[in-house]
């Protein structure tokens, strides 16, 4: 154990530090949930406790790595026997709500929910959602630059936030806590620290930017029988809607039969037909909303867009509906399990899937590939989970799935973000310039490589 160890528990307390069985008794990663191989957690209680903790371990020599609620999925948050993990499950205070200015000042270890819950409390929306909302933390969100299940009207996490806090490798904070919406005065500083995956520093506060809670809210799971029907109606609704649609989330047959096979969720439509779409849009009229909400499905089924619909009646039945879209743990029933998250032009992913799904069964005929897409197709964001071969193949499957994005200028992140496993793929969606520009910045804020280590470039 290396003497920082005592260190920092002399400096913050016993409490502040898990050693031995303590550590072992964490998360490895969101899947293996028990053995984490840290030489230390370390959970400060206050920015100036993290700063304190930054500064010691950058005089030791120690590298830190930033853990949140564990739902990353790329490895973003995988540390070693050398490295101490740095974890704000102590900062969960929500410290002011900001009526007037719509902003909610919080701590970085706040679960997503807690705040999207506080916000409704004062009849306000924090819009940013997704599957993992229950142990997913705002600092994780923010270090991720998380997307979800809203994109397509309020924008991803760097859009909610308006400031904010963090602390840098050595152990200097920056403070960016602006309330202020307009604020052109050079460099935008926060940026460093949104979508860094904790590379750069450590978010430890921020001023989010809320939104006026939705008055009414409309539901409906809308099959349709091709591709087309589905780009179709989505220009349709962004443009009949007024700006009310807030989501827009297909799944391909494939999805929907795995979700709704074997008593997991009752199918609400018959399963046969080659798109479902998840449609939502967020008002601020109830006694019109849902009128209009209705005339644009009929006007939607009169195009032929819409082969069949359940509306939602309630909010329990909405809840039933998006639960078949969120309840991706089901996946993990497949194996071997290789999941995507990119992003490439809307007409183009068609095409991309059934060439993708060619080659998978060209490479691997016997047993057959499952391919299964679903995702926030508004946002031209694709999900892919992938069942062939052995856990081996993996680096020549990412090859088939990552290969053709640069032929259309698509990203192999939408928004996971790189961590660990995408590392090697990065120069797929980045130029050799960029990549270098990024370097130069880590190089610049830690030179000495001791923050998150091996993560991103
Ligand atoms: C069921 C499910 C559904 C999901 N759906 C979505 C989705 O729709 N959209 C989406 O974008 N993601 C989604 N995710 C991924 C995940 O929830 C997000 O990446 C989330 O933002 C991670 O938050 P976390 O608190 O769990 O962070 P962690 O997983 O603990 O950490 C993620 C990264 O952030 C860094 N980090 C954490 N806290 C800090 C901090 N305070 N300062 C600096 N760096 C930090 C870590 O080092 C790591 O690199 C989903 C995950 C699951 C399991």
């Amino acid at each position: 154990m290396h003497p920082v160890v005592d260190t920092i528990r002399s400096r913050l307390g016993d409490a502040a530090i898990l050693t031995g069985e303590d550590v072992k008794a964490r998360p490895v990663s969101r899947i293996v949930k028990s053995g984490c191989e840290a030489m230390a957690i370390v959970r400060p209680k206050t920015t100036e406790e993290v700063a304190l903790v930054m500064r010691l371990c950058h005089e030791a020599g120690v590298p830190v790595v930033p853990r949140a609620g564990m739902t990353g999925l790329v490895g973003g948050s995988l540390v070693g026997p050398h490295e101490i993990a740095l974890s704000l499950e102590r900062m969960t205070a929500i410290e002011e709500i900001d009526p007037i200015a719509q902003t909610m000042t919080v701590q970085a270890g706040v679960p997503l929910q807690a705040i999207q819950e506080a916000a409704e409390a004062e009849g306000l929306l924090f819009p940013l959602d997704l599957g993992a909302r229950g142990s997913a933390t705002i600092g994780g969100n923010i270090a991720t630059n998380a997307g979800g299940n809203k994109v397509l009207r309020y924008g991803m996490t760097r859009e909610m936030v308006l400031g904010l806090e963090a602390v840098l490798p050595n152990g200097e904070i920056v403070s960016s806590m602006f309330k202020i919406l307009k604020n052109n005065t050079g460099l935008d500083i926060k940026q460093l620290f949104i979508g860094t995956e904790g590379t750069l520093g450590i978010v430890t506060r921020a001023i989010l930017r809320l939104q006026p809670a939705p008055r009414s809210r409309q539901t409906v799971l809308a099959a349709c029988s091709s591709f087309a029907a589905v780009t179709d109606m989505l220009g349709y609704f962004r443009a009949a809607s007024g700006g009310n649609l807030s989501s827009y989330e297909v799944m391909w047959l494939d999805y929907y039969l795995l979700l709704t096979a074997e008593g997991r969720h009752k199918p609400p439509l018959p399963q046969t037909f080659p798109f479902y779409v998840l449609v939502e849009c967020e008002g601020a009229d109830p006694e019109t909303d849902d009128a209009a909400f209705e005339a644009m499905l009929e006007k939607a089924m009169e195009h032929g867009w819409i082969e069949d619909a359940v509306l939602a009646r309630s909010e329990a039945e909405r809840v039933q509906l998006w639960r078949i879209r969120d309840d991706v743990h089901y996946l993990l029933t497949l194996s071997p399990l290789f999941v995507y998250d990119i992003s490439l032009p809307i007409p183009e992913m068609e095409g991309y899937v059934n060439n993708l799904r060619a080659e998978l069964e060209a490479r691997w005929p016997s047993p057959k590939p499952t391919v299964i897409s679903y995702g926030h197709l508004g946002d031209g964001n694709l999900h892919i989970a992938l069942s062939c071969g052995t856990a081996a193949d993996k680096p020549a499957v990412n090859k088939l799935v990552y290969g053709p994005l640069a032929a259309f200028r698509g990203s192999v992140s939408a928004e996971h973000g790189i961590g660990v496993d995408k590392k090697p793929y990065l120069q797929i969606t980045r130029s050799e310039t960029e990549i270098a520009i990024m370097r130069a910045v880590k190089a610049a804020l830690d030179p000495a490589g001791l923050l998150n280590p091996g993560k991103i470039v």
